[in-house]
């Protein structure tokens, strides 16, 4: 039995009970963890802002036999810019399932933290939320060792020219020359513009992570092979961002 205190994010809220969550906070030093926070439902409860979806607060946690409940909990930021706009509100809860699919809970975890905190401030208001989400998927699953190959070509070994096409039934690239032909199954072409995006977002310094802009054309192609690369490696489809398409 122990007393902690964390600062996280918290990344899902399911009610329980009558007034209870069960929140999932994103911390640095403790990575994901769960916690029961009694009565936080209540309008009164003074857990009531700091333990809704999305908060970043300074948790008082009791620890015991691995469970934990919230002592008590000061708010921080709410970020309302997510709880106003449904369409930020809904890429950012696409982006929580795939960080909580991806973690793994209790261990320390300080680059997926900063890349949370980093990526839920462009979603609450910077002018790209959609493209910030993808961004920051794609830099989650490299850091989680889901890297797609992209600079060799898979048969000739040479550096990737474009147009190269992407294979994801075999997940390989190939080069723009004769290569080309030797995929197969389900693939996409990848643009220069593309390349050059994704060798950004696996490489940049996560301060710089979202600082660049695109083409339109070139946004649709970076999303489109964020969308499928995710859906592969995670084996399961994710719902969510389908909302998006209702409220145009
Ligand atoms: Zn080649």
């Amino acid at each position: 039995m122990s007393h902690i205190n964390v600062r996280g994010f918290v990344l899902r809220d399911q009610p329980v009970g009558d007034a209870d969550r069960l929140i999932s906070v994103l911390t640095a030093d403790h990575g994901l963890i769960t916690a029961a926070a009694r009565g936080a439902r209540r309008q009164k409860s003074s857990l009531l802002a700091s333990t809704q979806i999305f908060a970043l607060s300074q948790f008082q946690l009791f620890q015991n036999r691995g469970r934990y409940t919230v002592d008590s909990a000061e708010l921080d930021e709410s970020f309302q810019g997510l709880h106003k706009d449904i369409y930020r509100l809904i890429c950012a809860a696409h982006l929580a399932e795939v960080f909580i699919d991806l973690l793994k809970d209790d261990l320390p975890d300080k680059t997926a933290y900063e890349l949370w905190g980093r990526a839920v401030n462009e979603v609450n208001r910077g002018q790209e939320p959609l493209l910030s989400i993808h961004v920051a998927q794609l830099r989650l699953l490299e850091h989680a060792g889901l890297k797609p190959p992209f600079e060799l070509c898979s048969h000739c070994h040479g550096s990737v020219k474009a147009p190269a096409l992407f294979s994801f039934r075999d997940s390989k690239i190939y080069c723009g020359s004769g290569c080309r032909s030797r995929s197969a199954g389900p693939s996409m072409l990848l643009s220069s513009g593309s390349l050059a995006c994704l060798e950004h977002i696996f490489s940049s310094p996560l301060s710089r992570l979202f600082s660049f802009s695109l083409s339109d054309e070139i946004k649709q192609e970076v999303i489109c092979f964020s969308d499928r690369w995710l859906t592969i490696q995670m084996e399961k489809q994710y719902t969510r961002l389908a909302m998006l398409q209702d409220l145009d």
